[in-house]
C-alpha cells in the first residue's frame, strides 16, 4: 500500500527503530512510547486488521509478540504487561496495517482502558453465546 507509514517502515522507505523481524513480522519502537520499552510488532504484508489475517499470519504475529514482549519484560523489569490491539476507528485504531502494541506497565502510569461492565443475566450471555457460535 503506497499510502501506509507501516509499509513504508517495513520497506525501509522511512526511518523506525527496529527490534526483530522474521518473514512475516517486523517489531519496532511505537513513536509515541506511552511507557519506556513500548513496542510494535506489525505483519509484513498490508493487512488493515485482524479479519484479514490468515492463521498462518495470526500464528506468526501472535509468536513474535510474545518473543518481544519476552524481551521487553527482561529489559524493562515492569510491574504488568498489557497487549493491546484495535480494529476500527471506533476501537481506536490510527493506523491501519495490523500492528500489536507490546506496553510494559507500572501502577499509576496514566493508561487507562475503561471496562464499563454491565454484569448481564446468565440468558443473555447465552443469547449472544448463540449468535457467535452460528457464525464460527
Ligand atoms: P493504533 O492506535 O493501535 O493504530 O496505534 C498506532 C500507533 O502507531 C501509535 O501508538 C503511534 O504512536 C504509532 N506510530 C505512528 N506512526 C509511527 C511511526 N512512524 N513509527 C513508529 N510508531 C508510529
Ligand atoms: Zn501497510
Amino acid at each position: 500500500m503506497t499510502n501506509c507509514a507501516f509499509c513504508k517502515i517495513i520497506a525501509g522507505q522511512i526511518p523506525s527503530t527496529r527490534i526483530y523481524e522474521d518473514e512475516q513480522t517486523l517489531a519496532f519502537m511505537d513513536i509515541g512510547q506511552v511507557n519506556p520499552g513500548h513496542v510494535l510488532v506489525a505483519v509484513k504484508p498490508h493487512v488493515e486488521n485482524v479479519f484479514g489475517l490468515d492463521d498462518t499470519l495470526a500464528g506468526a504475529v501472535f509468536r513474535a509478540t510474545v518473543r518481544v514482549a519476552r524481551a521487553v519484560h527482561a529489559a524493562f523489569a515492569p510491574q504488568g504487561m498489557s497487549i493491546y490491539q484495535a480494529n476500527g476507528p471506533a476501537a481506536g485504531q490510527t493506523v491501519f496495517h495490523l500492528h500489536i502494541h507490546v506496553v510494559p506497565r507500572w501502577d499509576a502510569d496514566g493508561m487507562n482502558l475503561t471496562w464499563p461492565v454491565k454484569n448481564p443475566p446468565r440468558e443473555k450471555l447465552e443469547e449472544y453465546a448463540v449468535k457467535i457460535r452460528a457464525a464460527l
